[in-house]
């Protein structure tokens, strides 16, 4: 069976982190890559562990020298996936990708076989009461989080595959078929 680079995208507030941290806790061949962000930490979050967090000069150094394998601009913050944690990671276990459509898309024309999975909402009412219930952004930052919904749920016909996360459990169950469905593709 092969490691496979799989990027899971989804409007933000949709369970993306949810159902990752849910397969990590089941698979021990299965890890996610550290993305590197200009944006402050939220409490809680760890250094290397949740993001590397840059200075926007050391980011935009980086992004100069060819180190990410896609980057991106959010909310006014950059963000991106380091080439050589994917790189080496993968030679050990299947890598996760947490990022949003844009990301992923470019991801996969870096990358052909990267597997794209997106994360839907029951609703998208249901959504907003999760983006609202999470209680880590301000109240500006979860309009801006709303307004890209829309567009975030346009790409779906450009992804491979589309995962409804009802309950994490459910949800979580199916994205490890997907995983396994891929890692046994020749
Ligand atoms: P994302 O990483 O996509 O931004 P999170 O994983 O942080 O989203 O989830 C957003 C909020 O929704 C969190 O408070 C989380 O506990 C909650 N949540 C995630 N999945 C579900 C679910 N299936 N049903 C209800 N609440 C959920
Ligand atoms: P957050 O600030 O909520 O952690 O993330 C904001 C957005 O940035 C989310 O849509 C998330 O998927 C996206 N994101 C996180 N890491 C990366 C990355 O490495 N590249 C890109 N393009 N987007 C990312």
């Amino acid at each position: 069976m092969k490691n496979v680079l799989m990027a899971i995208s989804g409007p933000s507030g949709v369970g993306k982190g949810t159902l990752v941290k849910a397969l990590l806790g089941k698979r021990a061949d299965v890890t996610v890559s550290v993305s590197c962000t200009t944006r402050e930490p939220r409490p809680g979050e760890r250094e290397g562990k949740d993001y590397f967090f840059l200075t926007k000069e050391e980011f935009l150094r980086r992004a100069k020298e060819g180190e990410f394998l896609e980057y991106d601009e959010h909310f006014g913050n950059y963000y991106g996936t380091p080439k050589s944690f994917v790189r080496e990671a993968l030679k050990e276990k299947s890598v996760i990708l947490e990022i949003d459509v844009v990301g992923a898309l470019n991801a996969k024309k870096a990358f052909p076989e990267c597997v794209l999975v997106m994360v839907l909402p029951p609703s998208v009412e249901e959504l907003k009461k999760r983006l609202e219930g999470r209680h880590s952004e301000t109240e500006e930052e979860i309009k801006t989080r709303l307004a890209r919904i829309d567009y975030e749920l346009s790409k779906r016909e450009l992804y491979d595959y589309a995962v409804v996360n009802d309950t994490p459990e459910r949800a979580a169950a199916e994205l490890e078929e997907i995983l396994d469905a891929e890692k046994n593709k020749a």
